[in-house]
């Protein structure tokens, strides 16, 4: 790999490392990402792209195959422990903004910014199976090396001007950057998530939060091909408060 002219390395292939490769390319800058597992795949439940990230992913020109899966949210409700509403407002473009809320599954957002990735820097800069261990630069350049995460086998280096850690919670560049701050802590809420197709409920686009800081439901729709057979493909959160020590 040694001595291929890009200018970029971005460690990480998920939600943030791909829409950053994507926002390179744009500017017409040449990136590669290596990417830790072997297989990328539409892994996880749901997730929100709130008016403002939309708005970038929009100017990425990603918008159309975004609204052909996901739902356009239109109102978040919260609700008392037995059902009693507290509060609903209007979400997206219900609340007057330019462009939609989302809700989506993680995975096939995830799969739209690996399509777009893949057809527009090429498959040969979208790099799986390359784990990043460490890193050394200079005053003009930054060398990455990397390893099968299994094995922990070299699987080589790569040059370039700049390097971007987009690899996660579990980010291997912030340990380098900072070796003392320990692995993350523990928020004190334990979270079940699922997924269950169903009749919708509301109007068919809202998400609801259901119950108080210790005890909590939150549920949400978040395919569009199920709401178009008149069903709800339902993202739920069922949260708790744990003490550590139980956790
Ligand atoms: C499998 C999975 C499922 C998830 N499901 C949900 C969900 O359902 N709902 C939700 O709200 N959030 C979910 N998240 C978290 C969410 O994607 C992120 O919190 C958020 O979007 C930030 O994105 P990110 O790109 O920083 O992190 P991530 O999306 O976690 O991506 C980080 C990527 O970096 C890779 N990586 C890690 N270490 C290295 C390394 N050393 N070298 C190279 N690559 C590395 C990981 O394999 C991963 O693909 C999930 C994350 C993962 C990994």
């Amino acid at each position: 790999m040694t001595g291929e002219k890009t200018r970029g390395i971005i460690a990480g292939g998920g939600l943030v490392g791909l829409t950053l490769a994507l926002a390179l390319n744009r500017k017409g800058i040449p990136v590669k990402v290596f990417e830790s597992v072997r297989e990328i795949k539409p892994l996880g439940v749901g997730i929100n792209l709130l008016p403002h990230s939309v708005q970038n992913l929009a100017k990425l020109g990603l918008l159309e195959e975004i609204e052909k899966v996901a739902i356009k949210t239109s109102s978040l409700a919260y609700y008392s422990e037995d059902g009693k509403i507290i509060w609903r407002e209007a979400r997206g473009l219900d609340a007057g903004y330019d462009v939609p809320q989302f809700s989506i599954h993680r995975g096939d957002f995830h799969m739209i910014l690996l399509n777009a990735a893949i057809d527009r820097l090429g498959p040969e800069n979208i790099i799986s199976g390359h784990h990043l261990s460490s890193f050394d630069q200079n005053d003009d350049s930054v060398t990455a090396h990397f390893v099968d995460r299994h094995s922990g086998a070299s699987c080589g280096q790569f040059t370039a001007e700049f390097l971007v850690g987009a690899d996660g919670i579990n980010s291997t560049l912030r340990q380098i950057f900072y070796p003392d701050e320990g692995p993350p802590k523990y928020s004190g809420q334990m979270l079940w998530r699922g997924v269950t197709e169903m009749d919708p409920f509301l109007d068919g686009r809202s998400m609801f939060m259901a119950g108080h800081n210790d005890l909590k439901l939150v549920a949400y729709p978040i395919r569009a091909e199920s709401a178009r057979r008149g069903k709800s493909y339902i993202n739920w959160i069922a949260e708790r408060r744990i003490p550590s020590d139980l956790a």
